[in-house]
């Protein structure tokens, strides 16, 4: 599934073509796509409008078109977006026909993916507010911000970092490999995390993020760039996929588990397991006098 940095390095090859072109047709053939909106109603409100810019929020490439409208495009779980196809792809859901004889395709084989178009950005703003919160690589994301949010919450660290309404962009993917920077196992109680901890969550996040975006992403599904291309993230994953092998940090072999119903990758020695609370429980009881 396409992730933070999976959509950015779309956006960024996007922006060049599509910023200052006009959508001159649009046809959405998957109704599913524009749900609960009708796809002609979608297709109207999109035709002969300018895109102003691309940009992105959390898994979300936001284009901004003249008259104050705002598609909103979500890749979920193998959506794709194609410029120019030599020949027409399987799969496809959307066809944009753009000034300049351009033309773009969404591709989409599990229909997962959406578009919504939005009039008026208090309406888009409203919707990203509802599924979205802080954004990282701003200055909103910050370590308090983290463990304000975490306060109280027993639910392991991971699942925390998936929670898009914590954290925008995060998935199963940098979520892994965030933890392991951090050195911080992915069962811990996100709200029993130290200060210390989530100063490192919080680098870890930044820095594979980061790292992420430099490499154009990770393909090991359907992830392709506009050109069809794939990211190359997946050959620097330090856990990731990578049960069995040697932690590159301290030569361990990496484990599998499942958290939060999610297939996750740890080094257990270089982030500890916490101890159970039963076993913390008994520990307290036995050091009282
Ligand atoms: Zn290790």
């Amino acid at each position: 599934m396409p992730e933070l940095p999976e959509v950015e390095t779309v956006r960024r090859q996007l922006a060049p073509h599509l910023e200052g072109a006009t959508i001159e047709d649009v046809e959405i053939l998957d109704s599913r796509w524009t749900r609960p909106w009708a796809p002609a109603e979608v297709e109207d409100g999109l035709r002969g409008t300018v895109v102003e810019r691309v940009g992105r929020a959390g898994k979300y490439m936001v284009w901004e078109l003249s008259d104050d409208r705002h598609l909103l495009i979500h890749l979920r779980m193998t959506g794709a977006l194609l410029l120019d196809p030599a020949v027409e792809p399987p799969h496809t859901r959307v066809r944009f026909a753009l000034s300049g004889d351009r033309r773009l395709v969404y591709v989409d084989p599990r229909r997962f993916g959406t578009g919504h178009l939005l009039l008026g950005s208090p309406a888009r703003d409203a919707y990203l507010a509802a599924r979205l919160g802080a954004e990282p690589l701003t200055p909103a994301f910050t370590t308090d911000y983290l463990r304000r949010r975490a306060r109280g919450r027993s639910a392991p660290i991971k699942a925390f970092l998936l929670d898009q309404r914590h954290i925008a962009g995060v998935g199963n993917i940098y979520a892994d490999e965030a933890l392991h920077r951090a050195g911080v196992h992915p069962l811990r109680a996100a709200g029993q995390l130290t200060a210390r901890q989530w100063e490192r969550v919080r680098l870890g996040v930044e820095e594979a993020l980061r790292t992420g975006i430099d490499a154009k992403g990770a393909t090991i599904d359907d992830f392709r760039h506009l050109d069809g291309a794939r990211g190359s993230f997946q050959d620097l994953f330090l856990v990731h996929r990578r049960a069995g092998e040697p932690c590159l940090t301290c030569g361990q072999p990496i484990r599998k588990i499942v958290v939060g119903g999610r297939g996750t990758y740890v080094c257990e020695r270089c982030q500890p397991r916490p101890r159970p609370r039963r076993a913390q429980a008994l520990a307290s009881s036995r050091s009282r006098p």
